[in-house]
């Protein structure tokens, strides 16, 4: 092998890939997507803020040098779940990889016995409803090509109580439920499916929820967090779903790969190892 085409090998790890990546115009699909697009691969961005899309595709594609679709999908109609991936696979010729990013959050604040079932019910709709969508038609294009990687944006609230609302650490719950199950079932046709579970990332999503700057959001979420003098970055997210989606996590199935710096691994009340402050 020529050392130019090796080191693009290696410095390129999704060349020849073709990506479809729900809620890709904003946070952490938007990330994914330009990582993705730096490691070679063909994407659509499948979205609802359409302005967004567009421009997110633009700066990708730039002077051509990559191969970047923007569509509206709404994943929760199943319709337009189908007709984004019949786009992947007619712009491209096929589909090896599909994340399913796109989700929603609620008031936090809401105690059980205030809850609405409405606003519920608009949670799981989107974060749950919407990757098993994406799940069952990237399977449809996957299965016939047996082969490809299916990677769905789960949260620490996929094991951990108290760390979102009920909706939402349901709904997490539930793609890690889905993740498991579709992995069982698609392990036979040579496709992998798996979840990554972020902590906090100062994300639009997360910066309206607690209303604060995105520097003052990664402030909170630091001070809360495990792992200290580390930001969460979008980027160690898009590493983390590029790690899954490429030859690197080729036995890797059915796997929650938690990007929490240990987060949902402490009990808190026990309070052991302190240091002393001069330490
Ligand atoms: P974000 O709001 O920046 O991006 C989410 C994108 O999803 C937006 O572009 C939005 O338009 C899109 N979207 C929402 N509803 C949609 C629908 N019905 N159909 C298609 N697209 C839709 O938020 P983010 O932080 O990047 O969130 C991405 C994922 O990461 C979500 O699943 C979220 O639950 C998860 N997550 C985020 C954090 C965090 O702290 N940011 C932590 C854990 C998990």
């Amino acid at each position: 092998m020529a050392i130019t085409s090796l080191l693009s090998a290696v410095s390129r790890r999704l060349e020849g890939k073709v990506a479809l990546i729900t809620g890709g115009a904003s946070g952490l699909g938007k990330r994914t997507a330009e990582v993705f697009a730096h490691h070679g691969a063909k994407l659509v961005i499948a979205d609802i803020q359409d302005e967004l899309g567009h421009s997110v595709r633009q700066a990708i594609a730039g002077d051509g040098q990559n191969d970047v679709t923007y569509v509206h999908c709404d994943v929760t109609d199943e319709s337009q779940v189908k007709a984004a991936v019949e786009k992947a696979v007619k712009a491209y010729g096929k589909l090896d990889i599909m994340f399913n990013n796109a989700g929603i959050v609620n008031d936090n604040k809401a105690r059980i016995i205030d809850n609405d079932k409405a606003d519920f019910e608009r949670v799981l709709r989107v974060n749950v409803v919407g990757v098993f969508l994406g799940i069952k038609h990237a399977a449809q294009a996957m299965i016939p090509a047996r082969g490809g990687s299916i990677i769905s944006t789960a949260s620490v609230s996929s094991c951990v109580g108290g760390a979102g609302s009920h909706a939402y650490t349901c709904s997490k719950h539930a793609v890690l439920g889905l993740t498991r199950n579709a992995a069982v079932e698609l392990g036979q046709f040579g496709i992998r499916v798996n979840c990554v579970s972020p902590y906090g990332v100062a994300t639009p999503l997360a910066t309206d929820f607690v209303g604060l700057s995105e520097g003052e959001t990664e402030k909170m979420f630091g001070s809360l967090a495990n792992l200290k003098g580390v930001t969460l970055k979008a980027e160690d997210i898009a590493n983390a779903a590029l790690f899954l989606a490429s030859e690197e996590g080729r036995y890797v199935s059915g796997h929650n790969l938690l990007v929490d710096g240990g987060f949902t691994i402490v009990n808190p009340s026990f309070g052991m190892f302190q240091y002393p402050d001069d330490h």
